[in-house]
């Protein structure tokens, strides 16, 4: 009886999984302030395949479809499929779990590219069922139909990355915890998080402006935009904002931005570098025209910097 007091007092969270890599599970154990055992201090985990003890996941959504229990959270990770040759809990597709629990969840939240749009798994041509939960790359053409909400009056919670950063779920969690309002954009992301693009706050900033390009990946000096495929300019994440285990990104550390919370990540090709069309990137900064880009491009490359021209050891 002391359990189920707890329980009423406390908001639930469900936890499940279709196809996917784990990723977003591992990501979250990496979270600090909140760690994830405080989070989960003051929201019930109801069941998480890697982090639950037992496995009474069926029971779970039983007690849920039958409102014996109530459920505030609902996060699903991974893409959602009917085929059961591809994924089942116990003798349900993820699909048929979903089902039986849309109209339940006061808030549904995607984690992670695979839940929002499908991503990787999707691309498999001969099982076109495989799908984000509201969206499918960038069509609203998802398992849950495109005017879908939770009694929150939310749609679908996007928290989409490959993986997503841990803050980004915690952030988003205690902001709906609160009952405070978040804002979506048009793949319903919370804006707060990604109205940024992971080229703000970049270190590399600077050789951007003035069209010092890096050779080759991991060295501290050079932009990666003009070769390296650095798709930092048009990807909306604040990877340079929130940093990864508060130290560092893949630009700071030499790495392109590969672009793994927008729609398109896994219809691209050859990451690691630039396409271009008479030596013009193919894709330019969001925002700028390609005239615009040319034109300050052609006036950056006339202009030396000597700071950015050295390497950063031999600067004064
Ligand atoms: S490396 Fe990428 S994110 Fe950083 S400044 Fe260059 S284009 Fe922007």
């Amino acid at each position: 009886m002391e359990s189920f007091k707890i329980r009423l007092a406390m908001k639930n969270l469900l936890w499940i999984q279709g196809l996917s890599c784990n990723g977003n599970t591992q990501s979250i154990l990496n979270a600090e302030n909140p760690q994830i055992y405080e989070l989960f201090s003051k929201i019930n985990l109801l069941y998480h395949p890697s982090l639950s003890v037992e496995n009474n996941v069926l029971d779970i959504v039983e007690d849920i479809y039958r409102d014996r229990l109530s459920l505030d959270f609902l996060v699903v990770e991974g893409a959602i499929t009917n085929n059961k040759n591809f994924h089942k809990i116990g003798d349900y597709s993820i699909g048929e779990i979903i089902e039986k629990l849309k109209n339940k969840a006061r808030y549904i939240i995607a984690i992670g590219n695979c839940a929002v749009f499908g991503n990787i798994p999707s691309l498999y041509k001969e099982n076109k069922d495989i799908k984000g939960l509201q969206f499918k790359f960038k069509e609203k053409e998802g398992f849950l139909p495109s005017d879908f909400k939770t009694s929150s009056g939310y749609p679908v919670i996007n928290i989409p990355g490959c993986p997503s950063h841990p803050a980004w779920f915690t952030q988003t969690i205690i902001t709906l915890y609160y009952e405070k309002p978040l804002i979506l954009d048009k793949f319903n992301r919370p804006k707060e998080l990604f109205m940024y693009l992971s080229h703000d706050g970049c270190i590399r900033n600077e050789y951007f402006e003035w069209k010092y390009e890096a050779e080759e990946f991991g060295h501290k000096e050079g932009c990666l935009f003009y070769n390296l495929g650095c798709r930092g300019p048009i990807t909306h994440a604040p990877c340079n904002k929130i940093l990864w285990n508060r130290v560092s990104s893949k630009t700071r550390a030499g790495m392109p931005c590969i672009g793994c919370t927008e729609y398109d990540f896994p219809l691209r090709e050859n990451y690691f570098e630039t396409k271009k069309n008479i030596g013009i990137p193919e894709e330019v900064p969001l925002g700028v025209s390609k005239r615009a880009y040319i034109t300050i491009s052609g006036v950056a490359k006339t202009l030396k910097n000597e700071r950015v021209s050295k390497k950063l050891e031999e600067t004064d």
